[in-house]
């Protein structure tokens, strides 16, 4: 069999991974979106370094659009195979591929604008929503633990990576020869134990070669202990001592569930004192009622913890109100009142959560507290940095309010815990480890480490490097 790595190799988005068969048979691990990698984005998402019509299958491991956000692009220009994934990342798809459509919508006509004035050529959105329905009605949900059998050479199971809700790492059953059995493992992106709402990451089968993420492969983040008494802090010395505002930029998916759930908590304990929460981002929204449907990927201590929750909903309290509608989004700036606001995109870069930090950053009694990562160019980047003054929306302004940040939340290992998810393997087995989903410098640091840990061969691929195994 040969991987072709088509994607995410030496890059952090843009997952895609083909295995040929001997006999030709073609599968796509994943058919991810490259996200942020400057002005060849979108030439890089426009095509494939393989014919979308000649792949006869596609395994996806999680929801996140560096995974996913090219299959309506890939249906669109021929593909009508199946697309397996586990039934939460089948919710997931819908509501995150089409706003994924939707974005492109929007910023296509501001691309095409500055073209325009430049005399370029003008371009295409890459898919629209009527892609998207293809790609919905080709999903296959298979759940973990399931043998999936994709042709007579080819099978695969899934397991539970815990990076969100219905991620899943990869298990590729194969035998070209009779009597020549092996197993290709594909991580995807490997999550942490001790997660709020998730399990631990699971150990999985012994297999002959692993496609491993290496996202932080040279990084330890920090502990997360004491994480609710330090967000319980910032909420009370905002909203409480300073009768101010808090805005959380947050992921749709898993942070904001996170920050809801620990909220939920503190109501429960009486700690928290009447201060409205609101969720305002219609993705969001969509994203913790995935998250409420799917309660048996939780973890044993949200399962208890429902048993004693009011509501018997680990994302809901009587002062928590989700907004669907701009108008409501809108008169959240009107008031004055003390309150919390969650809201995408996690970065700052787009959505409401902009509006609410141009209406409420030159308030020294405000908050802006940042959860998780940024890029250096995106305002959320710039907040982080201690800029003084910030431009949103083409206009100067000066940041008064306060930055906290939080670096404790994370959906990806360090290098420890990556270390630590791979410790179920035999290292002498394993004949050859591929590390993909990373920063070329942090690969060298992860290929170092994972070598005195014992694994002999680790290899970083090049972009478009076939390899035979
Ligand atoms: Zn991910």
């Amino acid at each position: 069999m040969e991987i072709k790595f088509c994607g995410a190799a030496g890059y952090v988005t843009g997952s895609r991974h083909l295995l040929t068969t001997e006999s030709g048979f073609k599968l796509l691990l994943d058919c991810g979106m490259y996200q942020g990698v400057g002005v060849n984005t979108y030439d890089m998402n426009a095509s494939f370094l393989f014919d979308p019509k000649e792949i006869d299958a596609v395994v996806i491991s999680h929801a996140h659009i560096d995974h996913t956000g090219a299959l309506p692009r890939l249906v669109k220009l021929g593909f009508e195979g199946p697309i397996y994934c586990t039934p939460p990342t089948l919710d997931l798809c819908q509501i995150m591929l089409n706003d994924s459509a939707f974005i492109q919508k929007n910023d296509l006509k501001y691309l095409n604008e500055r073209k325009k004035k430049r005399g370029e050529d003008l371009v295409e959105p890459l898919y629209d929503e009527t892609d998207v329905e293809k790609v919905l009605s080709l999903m296959v949900a298979v759940d973990y633990h399931q043998r999936c059998i994709v042709n007579e050479e080819l099978s695969f199971e899934y397991s539970d990576s815990a990076h969100i809700i219905g991620s899943a790492a990869v298990h590729v059953y194969y035998e070209e020869k009779k009597g020549d059995a092996k197993i290709l493992t594909f991580t995807g992106d490997i999550g942490r134990p001790n997660d709020q709402i998730l399990k631990d990451p699971e150990t999985f089968v012994q297999s002959d070669y692993i496609i491993s993420e290496s996202t932080y492969g040279d990084r330890l983040h920090e502990e997360n202990i004491g994480r609710d008494e330090h967000l319980f802090e910032i909420v009370m010395d905002t909203c409480v001592h300073k009768k101010g505002k808090l805005i959380i930029p947050a992921f749709s998916i898993d942070r904001t569930q996170e920050l809801i759930y620990s909220f939920d908590r503190m109501v429960s304990e009486g700690l928290l004192p009447h201060i409205p929460v609101y969720v305002d981002s219609p993705l969001s929204v969509k994203a913790t009622n995935i998250t409420r449907k799917f309660r048996k990927y939780y973890n044993q201590r949200l399962v208890d913890y429902l048993k004693t929750d009011k509501e018997n909903d680990a994302f809901d309290f009587p002062s928590l109100k989700y907004i669907g509608k701009v108008d409501e989004s809108k008169a959240l700036n009107a008031s004055d009142q003390p309150c919390i606001i969650i809201s995408a995109s996690g970065m700052a870069e787009a959505g409401r959560v902009k509006h609410h930090i141009r209406n409420n950053i030159e308030n020294k009694n405000n908050t802006i507290l940042l959860v998780g990562y940024c890029t250096p160019d995106s305002l959320g980047g710039r907040l982080k940095s201690g800029e003084k003054e910030v431009k949103i929306f083409g206009e100067m302004y000066q940041v008064k309010a306060g930055i906290r940040i939080m670096d404790s939340y994370s959906a990806h290992g360090d290098f420890n815990e990556m270390i630590q998810y791979l410790s179920c393997q035999n290292t002498g087995k394993v004949r050859e480890l591929f590390l993909v989903h990373g920063e070329p410098e942090v690969q060298k640091e992860f290929k170092k480490k994972l070598e005195n840990v014992g694994f002999s061969k680790v290899y970083i691929p090049r972009l478009g490097e076939t390899v035979t195994i």
